[in-house]
């Protein structure tokens, strides 16, 4: 039964190995072939920074509803067809897609983690922390 759960344990590790490597690859591969950069304008009517779930509607709203000139400014990378998946959104976490905040030190928190400090998972990515939620969808009863 140990040799089962050992081999279960390498096989789910080279599986988490292959997920790091192949999101590092989108990361760079998006810098590197990007060919926005080229086509700025001197000017724009707005700026949008991160293209987030706020910023793409705010960026979809302008170029649907009005003539406005905008730039969308976003730090992370492009997504890939592979990694749409919404199972895969928890697996974003830590990785180089999420910022990687975390918590100062808590005093009377975060006791299963190191150095008492939690994370604080946030896309770095084109979608945000969008691609990394769990697509919990919430109403709120109005009476
Ligand atoms: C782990 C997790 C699970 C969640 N689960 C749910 C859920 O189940 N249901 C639900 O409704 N909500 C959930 N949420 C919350 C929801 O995803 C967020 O509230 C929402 O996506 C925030 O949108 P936003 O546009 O404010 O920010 P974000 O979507 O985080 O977008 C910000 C964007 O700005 C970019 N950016 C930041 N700084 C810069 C900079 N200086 N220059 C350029 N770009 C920059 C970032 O890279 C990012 O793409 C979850 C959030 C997380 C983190």
């Amino acid at each position: 039964m140990l040799t089962l759960y050992c081999f279960q344990f390498f096989i789910f590790s080279i599986c988490v190995h292959i997920f790091t490597v192949f999101t590092y690859l989108v990361y760079y591969s998006d810098f590197m072939s990007t060919k926005y950069f080229q086509e700025i304008q001197p000017e724009y009517d707005y700026i949008i920074v991160g293209s987030g779930t706020a910023g793409s509607i705010i960026a979809h709203r302008l170029a649907t509803e009005t003539n406005y000139t905008f730039i969308v400014v976003e730090a992370g990378s492009r997504s890939h067809a592979f990694l749409e998946a919404p199972v895969l959104g928890p697996f974003f976490h830590g990785s180089i897609l999420d910022w990687q905040y975390e918590t100062v030190p808590q005093e009377h928190a975060c006791f299963a983690m190191k150095n008492n400090k939690c994370k604080l998972a946030q896309g770095k990515i084109i979608g945000g922390s969008s691609k990394l939620n769990n697509m919990i969808h919430i109403r709120d009863a109005v009476a």
